[in-house]
């Protein structure tokens, strides 16, 4: 068992944070879906900065292909195909053994009830639909979502194009359909592909870029430090410019959220 004055001391180089941080950091539950490239970098910070509690969900387990980007995965994982939530699970309690970890190996939406747990919950999907139906949670349950993404694409001239982006989405703000991000043309698009989507490709450094800022927002959420009037809802990453930069649109929409009516909340009464 840690003492409480080690555990103080330990977070000493982040006091900067202010105030009660430390302590909301360790109240908080916080919930990541999808715990590939990009999850696995959030479980990996998340428990540097001292978070105790979670709640975990990816039904895969660890292949050989994961290995150019999973963090905390071994050969001998995907040897023995471990299940991605035991390595989050070893990921965490290397840092933070006294964390208390809900892990589920199965989608969000076959075990539901520990995510409606959280007050925040970080999303790392593949797929629109998956963020979609992610958000529609995290609003009925008052919970805040910090979703990422990232995509390689081939542009015009045959060059590899990798683009990706961070958002919150908070119960009251704007919703991944007010950004523009979240679209019927793309969720119909991606239908249309489905089954067909295959690999994408995936890298360790964009991951990485993106649950940082990913972190960064939830942390000036939690915290404020930053004292900015204006917290930053989404995040575009520019992996070949090598750039992280404000949606400047986001800030121009005047009008209140209105796909997710404040009554639309608590359990669905079908
Ligand atoms: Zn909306």
């Amino acid at each position: 068992m840690m003492s409480e004055d080690n555990v103080a001391n330990r977070f000493d180089r982040q006091k900067f944070l202010g105030g009660n941080a430390q302590e909301q950091i360790t109240a908080f539950t916080v919930g990541v879906v999808g715990l590939g490239g990009g999850g696995s970098h959030l479980i990996q910070q998340l428990a540097h900065v001292g978070f105790q509690h979670y709640v975990l969900y990816d039904f895969d387990t660890v292949s050989f292909t994961n290995l150019n980007r999973l963090v905390g995965a071994t050969v001998e994982d995907a040897e023995k195909k471990e299940k991605k939530v035991k390595v989050a699970e070893r990921l965490i309690k290397g840092l933070q053994p006294n964390a208390i970890i809900r892990s589920h190996q199965s989608r969000w939406q076959d075990e539901p009830e520990d995510l409606k747990t959280c007050q925040l919950i970080f999303g790392a999907l593949d797929t629109y639909l998956g963020r979609k139906e992610l958000e529609e949670c995290s609003r009925r349950y008052l919970m805040t979502l910090v979703d990422i993404g990232m995509d390689v694409h081939t542009g015009q001239d045959g060059i590899p194009i990798i683009g990706g982006q961070a958002i919150i989405s908070a119960p009251g703000g704007l919703c991944m359909r007010c950004m523009g991000f979240l679209t019927d043309e793309k969720l119909a698009q991606e239908q249309a592909l489905y089954g067909g989507i295959g690999s994408r490709p995936q890298v360790v450094w964009s991951n990485g870029v993106l649950a940082s800022t990913a972190i960064s927002m939830a942390m000036n959420l939690i915290s404020g430090w930053t004292g900015a009037a204006e917290q930053s809802l989404y995040l575009i990453y520019d992996g070949n410019r090598m750039t992280v930069k404000p949606n400047r649109a986001v800030y121009s929409i005047q009008e209140p959220c209105s796909h997710f009516p404040p009554e639309a909340v608590g359990p669905v009464i079908l």
